[in-house]
């Protein structure tokens, strides 16, 4: 009896020495940090490691194109030192909390450095609701912002996502650098990996679910031959799903995409009609999802899905 109270009073005396020092580390020195995305989040981590708090916006299983945000999001935005967000249309909901933020609030738009692909006025005047531009979108008023699906841009962000945190805590640049670089290497592993798998893919062609994978494509040599929703929440018409059908025979391809945060319904359509499978993509994953739960993981997931499909 006495030996464990021995024992418990010193593990009593360590959890105390631990709780002592964390706050000291934690609180008014960190970064706090918010993101739209959560593989942005995941990159902010990477990159930001012990010296960032950062949140994301989007909840999971919500799709950046048709979210609309609670008034309780400008909380969440204030308290943040820096924003970062990929721009190109994504957070057309993002414009009025960053500017009740006020001048506090970074904001960095992780697309100013992209040569970005552009989609049709329809594509974007549907996800833009009103189809005016909005400071997301100050480089074009028809671009597609899927940029974060290809490992080889995300190296662009990634140093932006450093030099950022750089500049807003001096203090820990060289750690920031450091562990941006680290990151490099990682992606550049990933890159390799994507290339080599895709290189042998006996079908070249794919149906997506929406637009989200041109950036991947036009990077590893696959061609967009159909996209079942022209607009994200947006049912394709039937003359649409008859072109799709077409497609898919043409191509001889096996599988259309569905998203999880879209709803599959066009996809299983489609799907029967040309009698194919429905696989699963994702294009965000999630800090709770198995194998998805980092943008490494994520990407990886994809490319094995992607095979299941092309190869
Ligand atoms: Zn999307």
């Amino acid at each position: 009896m006495k030996r464990i109270n021995i024992f418990s009073s010193v593990l009593f005396a360590l959890l105390f020495a631990l709780v002592q020092l964390h706050p000291s580390k934690c609180l008014g020195e960190n970064i706090a940090v918010v993101t739209s995305i959560f593989p942005v989040a995941d990159m902010v981590r990477a990159v930001g490691g012990e010296h960032v708090d950062v949140t994301f916006i989007l909840p999971a299983g919500a799709s950046p194109h048709t979210f609309e945000p609670k008034p309780s999001l400008v909380k969440k935005i204030t308290r943040a030192r820096i924003f970062f967000m990929i721009g190109a249309g994504l957070e057309f909901w993002a414009e009025k909390f960053v500017k009740l933020a006020g001048p506090g609030l970074k904001t960095v738009v992780l697309s100013e450095k992209v040569s970005l692909i552009h989609t049709t006025k329809d594509h974007y005047a549907a996800e833009h609701h009103d189809g005016k531009p909005d400071i997301s979108d100050r480089k074009s008023s028809f671009a597609n912002p899927h940029i974060w699906l290809d490992p080889v841009i995300v190296k662009l962000m990634v140093n932006d996502i450093a030099a950022a945190l750089s500049k807003v805590d001096r203090q820990h640049e060289k750690f920031y650098k450091q562990q941006g670089r680290k990151y490099l290497i990682e992606l550049d592993k990933l890159d390799k990996m994507i290339k080599a798998e895709v290189d042998v893919f006996k079908i070249k062609e794919f149906v997506s679910f929406h637009a989200s994978w041109d950036y991947f494509a036009r990077r590893y040599g696959l061609e967009p031959v159909g996209v079942i929703e022209a607009a994200p929440g947006r049912n394709p018409t039937p003359i649409q799903i008859k072109n799709i059908v077409d497609q898919i025979k043409r191509h001889n391809i096996q599988a259309v995409f569905a998203e999880p945060q879209l709803n599959p319904r066009a996809a299983e359509i489609i799907a029967n009609e040309a009698k194919v499978k429905v696989l699963l993509l994702d294009p965000l994953g999630g800090p709770s999802m198995k194998r998805r739960s980092n943008y490494i993981d994520l990407m990886k997931y994809n490319l094995n899905v992607l095979k299941e499909a092309m190869q």
